[in-house]
């Protein structure tokens, strides 16, 4: 907030900086001091919009929010709020201390499906932004971290109201509790080159055939499926989902050796050699003595670094698809965990290669459902059974890509390397390319 803002909010709450029946929020302000933009400020904007319903509700929930400073004890409980039909979707949060901060005793949150891709038009965002402040508190979080867009801030009573106008424009709940949980997919191919296959389509493949599962409860624990196009990774599913699809390309990456020669020109050799070049974790790029860049593919791990530094020169090959990684999670029982490669490369051009993703998602889920043990996410799952009983169960079997750093690893004996790189060669050479999830 800019100095002249913050003149204008005290101007507005009166000579000491509070208006009659504010709740006074001494710690809340010193959160507005820093550099960057505060949640008080927002928080306390909504509370300060005349003549707005939800006014009262905002500023009890800015006196709670202070009590709870003060008293180092967060003061909101659980319970079941849910809409007609469905068993998730609704976060119910009731107040323990509702008798002093009445009008904010209610504050549930929603939790509602983005477009794949997060594509909106402003009309839709105006009329979510309508919807909520006629039923809720006004305030909108894009988006959550599981990617729904979370409506917080609603009565018990209000819930259904909200909920039915939201489905009335086409958007659906998303998923809480042990269940299928909300997806997302990055901005992808409608606006970006490095794409390597239609996310949306992915997407909407996959999570329409599992609405179940998202709506009605029936798994021992969450589970997420994300979409990102190309290794950048922007919806950052390698830890953060169970089933990870991340574009990627099999051939050579395509070189335009001229827009090389323009960007070294500009930047410089030795800018050249010290971002991009000695930047490459495998060492794949040469820079040569007349300016143009040799690639050693088969070393390329596609880490996206050369991709995004010198982007006209460098982009992804034509032959693409996806990697499928399965386990990623954020922290709780075993700490924080990247995906492990399932599948290292599954093609996604035809209807029928995204149907085999949606089987292969499916035979995961049923894998998952049948046995994880209660609050056990299935990277937890495939800890406790080991990695080779896990490919065994879903149908997959164990490939040299499934080895993190196998040159640097001490545990992968060059002997047995080498006979599983073979078998991996043979087994491409003799299907043209690896598709487990047809095997
Ligand atoms: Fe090296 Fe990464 Fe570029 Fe591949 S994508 S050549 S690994 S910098």
């Amino acid at each position: 907030m800019s100095g002249e803002d913050k003149t204008k909010t005290n101007q507005a709450s009166g000579a000491n900086g509070k208006a009659e029946g504010q709740h006074p929020t001494p710690m809340l302000d010193q959160l507005e001091g820093g550099p960057w933009p505060s949640f008080v400020t927002g928080l306390k904007r909504l509370r300060d919009s005349t003549g707005k319903q939800y006014a009262p509700m905002m500023n009890d929930l800015l006196g709670q929010l202070e009590h709870s400073y003060e008293e180092r004890t967060g003061f909101w409980k659980g319970g079941t709020v849910s809409v007609f039909g469905y068993g998730g979707g609704v976060i119910p949060r009731f107040s323990e201390v509702a008798a002093k901060f009445p009008a904010s005793k209610e504050f549930h949150t929603l939790r509602i499906q983005p477009p794949a891709g997060y594509h909106y038009s402003t009309d839709v965002l105006r009329q979510l932004c309508d919807i909520w402040e006629r039923h809720g508190s006004g305030l909108i979080a894009f988006h959550g971290q599981s990617g729904d867009i979370m409506f917080q801030g609603c009565s018990s009573d209000a819930v259904q109201p909200a909920f039915d106008e939201l489905n009335e424009i086409g958007f659906d709940l998303g998923g809480a509790g042990p269940s299928l949980r909300t997806s997302t997919s990055c901005v992808g191919h409608a606006r970006c080159e490095m794409s390597c296959y239609d996310e949306v389509k992915a997407h909407r493949t996959v999570l329409n055939e599992f609405m179940d599962e998202m709506h009605r409860p029936a798994l021992p624990y969450k589970f997420k499926f994300k979409f990102s196009g190309c290794g950048n990774d922007c919806v950052n599913a390698i830890h953060r989902a169970d089933f990870a699809v991340i574009g990627t390309w099999r051939d050579d990456m395509k070189v335009n050796q001229e827009e090389v020669k323009a960007y070294v020109a500009k930047a410089g050799r030795k800018y050249t050699i010290d971002k991009v070049i000695s930047m490459c974790p495998t060492r794949a790029l040469s820079l040569n003595d007349d300016d143009t860049i040799d690639v050693d593919n088969k070393s390329c791990v596609r880490c996206m670094h050369c991709l995004n530094v010198m982007n006209k020169a460098f982009s992804p090959g034509d032959d693409r698809g996806a990697t499928i990684l399965v386990g990623g999670k954020r922290a709780l029982k075993v700490g924080d965990l990247m995906g492990t490669v399932v599948v290292p490369f599954m093609k996604l051009d035809t209807d029928e290669d995204y149907q085999k993703l949606m089987e292969f998602g499916r035979k995961l889920m049923d894998f998952f459902a049948e046995n994880a043990l209660e609050h056990e996410r299935i990277c937890e799952t495939m800890d406790r059974i080991g990695l080779p009983a896990f490919l065994e169960a879903i149908g997959v079997e164990p490939d040299p890509n499934m080895v993190n750093h196998p040159r640097t690893s001490c545990y992968v004996r060059t002997d047995d390397f080498t006979l599983e790189a073979d078998k991996y060669f043979e087994r491409k050479a003799r299907e043209g390319g690896l598709d487990v999830a047809a095997e």
